[in-house]
């Protein structure tokens, strides 16, 4: 990898796997559980699936604002820093690679701190959203007992029924995590500004993602059609394993923390 690498600028897409060190599971990762995942339609249109949704999303988010960036994403941070990474291309929603001060991030899927109405648009932060999903439901947390960290924010909760979800303080419309579901579509100029930060650098490194969805292997696709080496860093195998010209079965962190000292 440090052969690949050497000497070369590059952008860095990552995923699920960066963020496990920092106590958020990888429900895709080799020993994780099968997990299905939502889907836009059911998130619009059923009434019972969204008071549950956000139920676990109130619990859930408190510990994601919790949540500390580990050594891979400050090992990013810090290639960047030294003009070697062109920027992050990330599949997660966490926002660590910012906190952990990377400077030109592409939150891919959108990120948990943001809310939008789907009527009107307006965009709300999840802490407004928070305010009054808290005076809906004044003792709901307190009822709360087991509590896993999901990527999406997501905690595992039991009894949602009695949940009150948010609406719109504008229009009374119906409010969705700013965050592309399955059956949604990234927005075209994100991933244009994706393509482009790719295309900027002499190669591409991939790290913490089995690229199970399309929206983050077109990039290993392109990368390799243009004939720009691509580099992988994952536990288990990915998509893009057969497009790689080096692949690290490893750990992200460590993989990226042994690059910023072998790097330049
Ligand atoms: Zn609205």
């Amino acid at each position: 990898m440090v052969e690949l690498l050497a000497g070369k600028k590059f952008a860095v897409l990552t995923g699920a796997g960066v963020s496990t060190d920092s106590g958020i599971p990888d429900y895709r990762g080799p020993d994780s559980p099968p997990r299905t995942p939502m889907t836009y339609q059911q998130f619009v249109s059923d009434e019972g699936f969204r008071r549950h949704y956000w139920a676990r999303n109130h619990v859930g988010w408190r510990h994601m604002r919790t949540t500390v960036p580990n050594a891979g994403h400050r090992a990013l941070a810090e290639l960047e820093e030294r003009g070697i990474v062109l920027g992050v291309i990330t599949q997660n929603v966490d926002l660590l690679h910012e906190r952990a001060g990377s400077k030109r991030v592409i939150d891919l899927h959108g990120h948990y701190n943001e809310v939008k109405c789907l009527n009107c648009g307006t965009l709300f932060t999840r802490a407004q959203v928070h305010e009054r999903l808290d005076a809906l439901n004044p003792r709901f947390t307190a009822d709360v007992g087991d509590v896993e960290i999901a990527p999406d924010a997501d905690a595992v909760i039991a009894a949602t029924e009695s949940f009150v979800i948010a609406d719109c303080p504008v229009c009374g419309g119906m409010l969705k995590p700013n965050i592309v579901y399955f059956g949604e579509n990234v927005p075209k100029e994100r991933v244009h500004a994706a393509f482009e930060l790719v295309d900027a650098g002499q190669a591409l490194l991939v790290a913490g993602t089995s690229l199970t969805v399309m929206s983050g292997l077109r990039f290993v696709r392109h990368a390799h059609r243009e004939g720009m080496p691509v580099g992988i860093v994952n536990r288990g195998t990915t998509r893009g394993d057969p497009l790689a010209a080096v692949k690290v079965d490893g750990g992200a962190s460590e993989t990226l923390v042994a690059l910023t000292r072998s790097l330049g």
